[in-house]
Protein backbone atom coordinates (compact mmCIF):
# COMPACT_ATOMS: atom_id res chain seq x y z
CA UNK A 1 0.00 0.00 0.00
CA UNK A 2 1.26 3.42 -1.37
CA UNK A 3 1.10 6.42 0.43
CA UNK A 4 0.20 9.38 -1.69
CA UNK A 5 2.81 12.10 -2.04
CA UNK A 6 0.11 14.74 -0.37
CA UNK A 7 -2.23 13.46 2.56
CA UNK A 8 -4.21 15.33 5.00
CA UNK A 9 -4.57 14.21 8.60
CA UNK A 10 -8.25 14.95 9.37
CA UNK A 11 -10.79 13.24 11.84
CA UNK A 12 -12.44 14.82 14.57
CA UNK A 13 -13.80 14.10 18.54
CA UNK A 14 -17.06 12.96 17.70
CA UNK A 15 -17.35 11.77 14.08
CA UNK A 16 -19.63 14.02 12.66
CA UNK A 17 -17.69 15.93 10.22
CA UNK A 18 -16.49 13.51 7.80
CA UNK A 19 -18.37 14.68 5.08
CA UNK A 20 -17.77 18.41 5.85
CA UNK A 21 -13.91 17.16 5.91
CA UNK A 22 -13.61 15.59 2.81
CA UNK A 23 -15.32 18.10 0.90
CA UNK A 24 -12.45 20.43 1.71
CA UNK A 25 -10.04 17.91 0.02
CA UNK A 26 -12.80 17.40 -3.02
CA UNK A 27 -12.58 21.00 -3.12
CA UNK A 28 -8.54 20.80 -3.65
CA UNK A 29 -8.98 18.32 -6.25
CA UNK A 30 -11.14 20.42 -8.45
CA UNK A 31 -8.34 23.63 -7.81
CA UNK A 32 -5.79 21.04 -8.80
CA UNK A 33 -3.77 19.80 -5.31
CA UNK A 34 -4.25 16.17 -5.38
CA UNK A 35 -4.12 15.44 -1.49
CA UNK A 36 -5.93 11.89 0.13
CA UNK A 37 -7.51 11.90 3.64
CA UNK A 38 -6.71 9.79 6.27
CA UNK A 39 -9.14 9.89 9.21
CA UNK A 40 -6.88 9.78 12.16
CA UNK A 41 -7.35 9.39 15.94
CA UNK A 42 -5.55 8.15 18.97
CA UNK A 43 -6.35 6.37 21.66
CA UNK A 44 -5.87 8.68 23.72
CA UNK A 45 -8.91 10.17 22.54
CA UNK A 46 -10.73 7.26 21.94
CA UNK A 47 -10.57 6.96 25.64
CA UNK A 48 -11.10 10.06 26.96
CA UNK A 49 -14.13 10.15 24.05
CA UNK A 50 -15.46 6.76 24.89
CA UNK A 51 -15.61 5.57 20.95
CA UNK A 52 -13.74 2.77 19.22
CA UNK A 53 -11.55 2.55 16.54
CA UNK A 54 -14.02 1.23 14.34
CA UNK A 55 -15.89 3.99 14.81
CA UNK A 56 -13.67 6.34 12.66
CA UNK A 57 -14.11 3.47 9.62
CA UNK A 58 -17.44 3.87 9.65
CA UNK A 59 -17.10 7.89 9.56
CA UNK A 60 -14.60 7.25 6.70
CA UNK A 61 -16.92 4.73 4.87
CA UNK A 62 -19.33 6.85 4.74
CA UNK A 63 -18.27 10.20 3.95
CA UNK A 64 -16.45 8.55 1.13
CA UNK A 65 -19.79 6.87 -0.10
CA UNK A 66 -21.79 9.80 0.59
CA UNK A 67 -19.07 12.09 -1.54
CA UNK A 68 -18.30 9.62 -4.43
CA UNK A 69 -14.69 10.18 -3.35
CA UNK A 70 -12.45 6.93 -5.58
CA UNK A 71 -9.20 7.88 -4.36
CA UNK A 72 -7.57 6.22 -1.32
CA UNK A 73 -8.46 7.06 1.88
CA UNK A 74 -6.78 6.10 5.18
CA UNK A 75 -7.80 5.43 8.85
CA UNK A 76 -5.01 5.98 10.86
CA UNK A 77 -4.22 3.78 14.22
CA UNK A 78 -2.80 7.37 15.68
CA UNK A 79 -0.09 7.28 18.69
CA UNK A 80 -0.37 3.36 19.02
CA UNK A 81 2.07 0.95 20.75
CA UNK A 82 2.10 -2.34 21.34
CA UNK A 83 -0.45 -2.51 24.66
CA UNK A 84 -3.12 -0.72 22.83
CA UNK A 85 -2.71 -1.59 18.85
CA UNK A 86 -4.62 -4.45 18.81
CA UNK A 87 -8.12 -2.94 18.74
CA UNK A 88 -6.76 -0.99 15.95
CA UNK A 89 -5.91 -4.03 13.58
CA UNK A 90 -9.09 -4.63 11.75
CA UNK A 91 -10.35 -0.52 11.13
CA UNK A 92 -6.96 0.86 10.03
CA UNK A 93 -4.95 0.67 7.30
CA UNK A 94 -2.35 3.19 8.43
CA UNK A 95 -0.65 2.84 11.90
CA UNK A 96 1.60 5.63 13.68
CA UNK A 97 3.97 3.99 15.69
CA UNK A 98 4.58 6.50 18.82
CA UNK A 99 8.25 5.21 20.16
CA UNK A 100 8.59 9.26 22.02
CA UNK A 101 8.18 7.52 25.35
CA UNK A 102 11.38 5.17 24.39
CA UNK A 103 13.49 8.16 23.41
CA UNK A 104 16.66 8.23 26.15
CA UNK A 105 15.63 4.93 27.54
CA UNK A 106 19.23 2.48 27.73
CA UNK A 107 18.97 -0.19 24.66
CA UNK A 108 21.48 -3.34 24.72
CA UNK A 109 25.01 -2.94 24.28
CA UNK A 110 25.06 -5.37 21.54
CA UNK A 111 22.55 -3.36 19.85
CA UNK A 112 24.14 -0.42 19.94
CA UNK A 113 27.71 -2.11 18.89
CA UNK A 114 26.14 -3.14 15.53
CA UNK A 115 24.70 0.54 15.39
CA UNK A 116 27.67 2.38 15.32
CA UNK A 117 29.25 -0.83 12.83
CA UNK A 118 26.70 -0.18 10.85
CA UNK A 119 27.42 3.92 10.71
CA UNK A 120 30.92 3.78 10.78
CA UNK A 121 31.51 5.03 7.01
CA UNK A 122 29.81 8.24 8.14
CA UNK A 123 32.08 9.41 10.56
CA UNK A 124 34.42 12.20 9.41
CA UNK A 125 33.09 14.79 7.35
CA UNK A 126 30.18 14.20 4.84
CA UNK A 127 27.95 16.07 2.23
CA UNK A 128 24.61 15.66 1.77
CA UNK A 129 23.09 17.39 -1.30
CA UNK A 130 20.64 20.28 -0.38
CA UNK A 131 22.61 21.14 3.04
CA UNK A 132 25.53 23.90 3.52
CA UNK A 133 28.66 23.03 4.09
CA UNK A 134 29.81 19.51 5.66
CA UNK A 135 28.48 17.57 8.48
CA UNK A 136 30.90 16.54 10.87
CA UNK A 137 30.39 13.00 12.35
CA UNK A 138 32.34 11.73 15.23
CA UNK A 139 32.60 8.52 16.80
CA UNK A 140 30.80 9.94 19.94
CA UNK A 141 28.03 11.62 17.95
CA UNK A 142 27.20 7.84 17.11
CA UNK A 143 27.24 6.71 20.19
CA UNK A 144 24.88 9.04 21.65
CA UNK A 145 22.34 9.16 18.65
CA UNK A 146 22.55 5.29 18.95
CA UNK A 147 22.25 5.66 22.58
CA UNK A 148 19.18 7.77 22.51
CA UNK A 149 17.22 6.38 19.68
CA UNK A 150 18.34 3.20 19.32
CA UNK A 151 15.84 1.70 21.58
CA UNK A 152 12.99 3.88 20.32
CA UNK A 153 13.14 2.20 16.84
CA UNK A 154 13.78 -1.01 17.83
CA UNK A 155 10.33 -0.65 19.48
CA UNK A 156 8.95 0.54 16.82
CA UNK A 157 10.22 -2.27 14.35
CA UNK A 158 8.34 -4.76 17.41
CA UNK A 159 5.14 -2.75 16.69
CA UNK A 160 5.32 -2.77 12.77
CA UNK A 161 6.16 -6.42 13.05
CA UNK A 162 3.12 -7.42 15.11
CA UNK A 163 1.18 -5.42 13.02
CA UNK A 164 2.65 -6.93 9.61
CA UNK A 165 1.95 -10.28 10.88
CA UNK A 166 -2.11 -10.06 11.49
CA UNK A 167 -2.71 -7.80 8.75
CA UNK A 168 0.30 -8.33 6.30
CA UNK A 169 3.13 -6.33 5.33
CA UNK A 170 1.88 -4.78 2.60
CA UNK A 171 -1.85 -3.83 3.73
CA UNK A 172 -0.88 -0.67 5.12
CA UNK A 173 0.86 2.52 5.59
CA UNK A 174 3.54 2.64 8.45
CA UNK A 175 5.02 6.34 10.08
CA UNK A 176 6.94 6.42 12.75
CA UNK A 177 6.50 9.24 15.20
CA UNK A 178 8.96 10.98 17.84
CA UNK A 179 7.04 14.39 18.00
CA UNK A 180 5.71 14.33 21.58
CA UNK A 181 9.08 14.27 22.79
CA UNK A 182 10.57 16.86 25.05
CA UNK A 183 13.51 18.22 22.65
CA UNK A 184 13.16 18.59 19.13
CA UNK A 185 15.44 15.89 16.33
CA UNK A 186 18.22 18.10 14.36
CA UNK A 187 18.56 16.74 11.12
CA UNK A 188 21.66 14.69 11.84
CA UNK A 189 19.97 13.14 14.62
CA UNK A 190 17.12 12.01 11.55
CA UNK A 191 19.77 10.46 9.58
CA UNK A 192 20.97 8.25 12.15
CA UNK A 193 16.99 7.67 13.08
CA UNK A 194 16.48 6.81 9.07
CA UNK A 195 19.56 4.25 9.74
CA UNK A 196 17.94 2.50 12.88
CA UNK A 197 14.76 2.34 11.00
CA UNK A 198 16.06 1.08 7.54
CA UNK A 199 18.24 -1.82 9.57
CA UNK A 200 14.77 -2.68 11.53
CA UNK A 201 13.59 -2.91 8.30
CA UNK A 202 10.48 -0.93 9.09
CA UNK A 203 9.30 0.46 5.76
CA UNK A 204 8.58 3.55 6.86
CA UNK A 205 6.35 6.39 4.11
CA UNK A 206 6.43 8.91 6.80
CA UNK A 207 8.38 9.73 9.52
CA UNK A 208 6.95 12.58 12.30
CA UNK A 209 9.93 14.64 14.39
CA UNK A 210 9.34 16.56 16.50
CA UNK A 211 10.88 20.27 14.89
CA UNK A 212 11.97 23.13 16.76
CA UNK A 213 9.64 25.79 18.34
CA UNK A 214 6.08 25.38 19.73
CA UNK A 215 3.11 23.55 18.10
CA UNK A 216 0.63 24.51 20.46
CA UNK A 217 -2.96 23.21 20.06
CA UNK A 218 -4.88 25.05 17.44
CA UNK A 219 -3.10 27.94 17.56
CA UNK A 220 0.01 29.45 15.07
CA UNK A 221 3.27 28.46 15.65
CA UNK A 222 5.79 30.04 18.04
CA UNK A 223 9.56 30.05 17.71
CA UNK A 224 11.86 30.61 15.16
CA UNK A 225 11.03 30.73 11.92
CA UNK A 226 14.06 31.37 9.65
CA UNK A 227 15.55 28.48 12.02
CA UNK A 228 12.26 25.99 11.30
CA UNK A 229 13.11 27.02 8.11
CA UNK A 230 16.59 25.56 7.89
CA UNK A 231 15.65 22.94 9.58
CA UNK A 232 12.54 21.83 7.41
CA UNK A 233 15.09 22.03 4.48
CA UNK A 234 17.36 20.00 5.87
CA UNK A 235 15.00 17.37 7.27
CA UNK A 236 13.76 16.53 3.30
CA UNK A 237 17.18 17.15 2.25
CA UNK A 238 18.79 14.37 4.91
CA UNK A 239 15.22 11.77 4.17
CA UNK A 240 16.18 12.43 0.19
CA UNK A 241 19.79 10.78 0.89
CA UNK A 242 18.36 8.36 3.56
CA UNK A 243 16.16 6.83 0.64
CA UNK A 244 18.92 6.43 -1.54
CA UNK A 245 21.47 5.47 1.33
CA UNK A 246 19.53 2.96 2.94
CA UNK A 247 16.85 1.81 0.63
CA UNK A 248 14.21 3.35 2.83
CA UNK A 249 10.68 3.78 0.34
CA UNK A 250 10.76 6.00 -2.19
CA UNK A 251 7.40 7.82 -1.15
CA UNK A 252 9.11 8.53 2.61
CA UNK A 253 8.08 12.04 3.82
CA UNK A 254 7.87 14.44 6.55
CA UNK A 255 5.01 13.95 8.52
CA UNK A 256 3.53 16.98 10.85
CA UNK A 257 1.51 16.59 13.61
CA UNK A 258 -0.09 19.26 15.45
CA UNK A 259 0.12 21.04 12.20
CA UNK A 260 -3.12 22.68 12.00
CA UNK A 261 -3.14 26.59 12.09
CA UNK A 262 0.43 26.79 12.29
CA UNK A 263 -0.16 29.69 9.36
CA UNK A 264 3.34 31.70 10.11
CA UNK A 265 5.55 28.60 8.70
CA UNK A 266 2.70 27.23 5.88
CA UNK A 267 4.99 29.97 3.70
CA UNK A 268 7.89 28.31 4.30
CA UNK A 269 7.05 24.71 4.06
CA UNK A 270 5.04 25.60 0.76
CA UNK A 271 8.44 27.16 -0.25
CA UNK A 272 10.22 24.00 0.35
CA UNK A 273 8.15 21.53 -0.45
CA UNK A 274 7.93 23.44 -4.06
CA UNK A 275 12.09 23.35 -4.41
CA UNK A 276 12.13 19.94 -3.26
CA UNK A 277 9.27 18.26 -5.03
CA UNK A 278 8.74 16.66 -1.82
CA UNK A 279 5.43 15.08 -0.68
CA UNK A 280 3.83 15.92 3.36
CA UNK A 281 1.51 14.52 5.18
CA UNK A 282 -0.14 17.42 7.29
CA UNK A 283 -2.05 16.79 10.83
CA UNK A 284 -4.78 18.99 11.15
CA UNK A 285 -7.46 16.84 13.29
CA UNK A 286 -7.91 19.02 16.14
CA UNK A 287 -8.79 22.35 14.70
CA UNK A 288 -12.37 20.46 13.57
CA UNK A 289 -13.55 20.36 16.83
CA UNK A 290 -13.13 23.85 17.43
CA UNK A 291 -14.89 24.72 14.35
CA UNK A 292 -17.61 22.27 15.47
CA UNK A 293 -18.28 24.93 18.55
CA UNK A 294 -17.59 27.99 16.56
CA UNK A 295 -20.60 26.31 14.32
CA UNK A 296 -22.69 25.56 17.57
CA UNK A 297 -22.21 29.02 18.33
CA UNK A 298 -23.12 31.19 15.09
CA UNK A 299 -26.66 28.56 14.91
CA UNK A 300 -27.28 30.30 17.62
CA UNK A 301 -30.08 29.24 20.49
CA UNK A 302 -29.11 26.19 22.22
CA UNK A 303 -26.30 25.75 20.15
CA UNK A 304 -24.83 28.60 21.38
CA UNK A 305 -26.26 27.67 25.14
CA UNK A 306 -24.05 24.70 24.50
CA UNK A 307 -20.69 26.64 23.33
CA UNK A 308 -20.84 28.90 26.42
CA UNK A 309 -21.39 25.67 28.62
CA UNK A 310 -18.02 24.09 26.83
CA UNK A 311 -16.22 27.40 27.83
CA UNK A 312 -17.81 27.65 31.01
CA UNK A 313 -16.95 24.38 31.99
CA UNK A 314 -13.77 24.12 30.86
CA UNK A 315 -12.76 27.40 33.30
CA UNK A 316 -13.80 25.14 35.88
CA UNK A 317 -11.93 22.37 35.43
CA UNK A 318 -9.12 23.62 34.28
CA UNK A 319 -6.13 21.83 35.35
CA UNK A 320 -7.67 18.71 34.91
CA UNK A 321 -7.93 19.17 30.91
CA UNK A 322 -4.82 21.26 30.68
CA UNK A 323 -2.54 18.46 32.26
CA UNK A 324 -2.45 15.99 29.66
CA UNK A 325 -1.52 18.58 26.99
CA UNK A 326 1.05 20.57 29.18
CA UNK A 327 3.64 20.34 26.54
CA UNK A 328 1.61 21.40 23.72
CA UNK A 329 -0.34 24.32 24.98
CA UNK A 330 0.57 27.91 26.79
CA UNK A 331 -2.65 29.62 28.00
CA UNK A 332 -2.49 32.94 29.55
CA UNK A 333 -4.75 32.23 32.55
CA UNK A 334 -5.60 36.42 33.15
CA UNK A 335 -6.52 37.12 29.60
CA UNK A 336 -9.53 34.24 29.61
CA UNK A 337 -13.12 35.77 29.99
CA UNK A 338 -15.57 35.00 32.67
CA UNK A 339 -18.35 32.89 32.42
CA UNK A 340 -20.52 36.05 33.37
CA UNK A 341 -18.79 37.82 30.05
CA UNK A 342 -19.56 35.31 27.75
CA UNK A 343 -23.00 35.02 28.68
CA UNK A 344 -23.56 38.35 27.24
CA UNK A 345 -21.86 37.29 24.01
CA UNK A 346 -23.63 36.93 21.06
CA UNK A 347 -22.85 34.00 18.33
CA UNK A 348 -20.47 36.57 15.92
CA UNK A 349 -18.84 37.70 19.31
CA UNK A 350 -18.20 34.07 20.39
CA UNK A 351 -17.46 32.94 17.11
CA UNK A 352 -14.88 35.37 16.57
CA UNK A 353 -13.20 34.86 19.55
CA UNK A 354 -12.63 31.62 18.94
CA UNK A 355 -11.85 31.57 14.88
CA UNK A 356 -8.04 31.34 14.24
CA UNK A 357 -8.33 35.03 12.84
CA UNK A 358 -5.31 37.21 13.96
CA UNK A 359 -6.29 39.87 12.24
CA UNK A 360 -9.96 40.47 14.55
CA UNK A 361 -10.00 42.08 17.23
CA UNK A 362 -11.57 39.62 18.91
CA UNK A 363 -9.46 36.47 18.27
CA UNK A 364 -8.52 35.06 21.95
CA UNK A 365 -5.77 32.45 21.63
CA UNK A 366 -5.69 31.59 25.23
CA UNK A 367 -9.27 30.92 24.83
CA UNK A 368 -8.99 28.90 22.00
CA UNK A 369 -6.33 26.77 23.48
CA UNK A 370 -8.83 25.94 26.31
CA UNK A 371 -11.43 24.93 24.20
CA UNK A 372 -9.35 23.12 22.40
CA UNK A 373 -8.56 20.97 25.24
CA UNK A 374 -12.35 20.93 26.31
CA UNK A 375 -13.71 18.02 24.32
CA UNK A 376 -13.93 16.09 27.54
CA UNK A 377 -16.61 18.21 28.91
CA UNK A 378 -18.63 18.09 25.49
CA UNK A 379 -18.33 14.35 25.36
CA UNK A 380 -20.24 14.44 29.22
CA UNK A 381 -22.26 16.10 27.55
CA UNK A 382 -23.59 12.86 25.56
CA UNK A 383 -26.81 12.89 23.52
CA UNK A 384 -27.31 16.80 24.21
CA UNK A 385 -24.02 17.80 22.10
CA UNK A 386 -24.79 15.44 19.35
CA UNK A 387 -28.35 15.90 18.86
CA UNK A 388 -26.97 19.61 18.53
CA UNK A 389 -24.52 18.61 15.76
CA UNK A 390 -27.00 17.10 13.73
CA UNK A 391 -29.65 19.78 14.43
CA UNK A 392 -27.05 22.61 13.56
CA UNK A 393 -25.12 20.29 10.77
CA UNK A 394 -25.34 22.34 8.08
CA UNK A 395 -24.11 25.60 9.70
CA UNK A 396 -21.24 23.19 11.47
CA UNK A 397 -20.68 21.85 7.89
CA UNK A 398 -19.94 25.25 5.81
CA UNK A 399 -17.05 26.28 9.01
CA UNK A 400 -15.42 23.10 8.98
CA UNK A 401 -14.67 23.17 5.36
CA UNK A 402 -14.15 26.39 4.80
CA UNK A 403 -11.40 25.93 7.99
CA UNK A 404 -9.57 23.54 6.05
CA UNK A 405 -10.08 24.04 2.62
CA UNK A 406 -9.43 28.35 2.92
CA UNK A 407 -7.02 28.51 5.96
CA UNK A 408 -5.30 25.50 5.38
CA UNK A 409 -5.05 23.20 2.34
CA UNK A 410 -4.90 26.78 0.39
CA UNK A 411 -2.58 28.42 2.33
CA UNK A 412 0.50 25.17 1.84
CA UNK A 413 -0.95 23.05 -0.65
CA UNK A 414 -2.47 25.85 -3.51
CA UNK A 415 -1.24 28.97 -2.77
ZN1 LIG B 1 0.98 13.57 16.98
Amino acid sequence: MKLEKFSIGIGDRFAHQGKAQLAAIIKAKQQGCNAVPVWNKSNREHSIIGTKPADVKMEADAAVKALGWKDSYYVDADHINLNNVDSFMDSSNFFTLDVADCIGQTCDEKDLKTFIAQNKKFIGKMEIPYIEGKLNITQDDLEKIGAKFLLAVKKAGEIYRHVAEKKGGNNFVTEVSVDESNQPQSPVEMLFILSAIAAEKIPAQTIAPKFTGRFNKGVDYVGDIKQFEKEFNEDIAVINFAIKEFGLPANLKLSVHSGSDKFSIYTPIRKTLKKFNAGLHLKTAGTTWLEEIIGLALAGGCGLDIAREVYNQALEHFDELCAPYATVIDIDKSKLPSPQEVSKWDSVKYANTLRHDQKCKDYNPNFRQLIHVGYKIAAKMGHCYIEALEKYEGTIAKTVTENIFDRHIKRIFLD
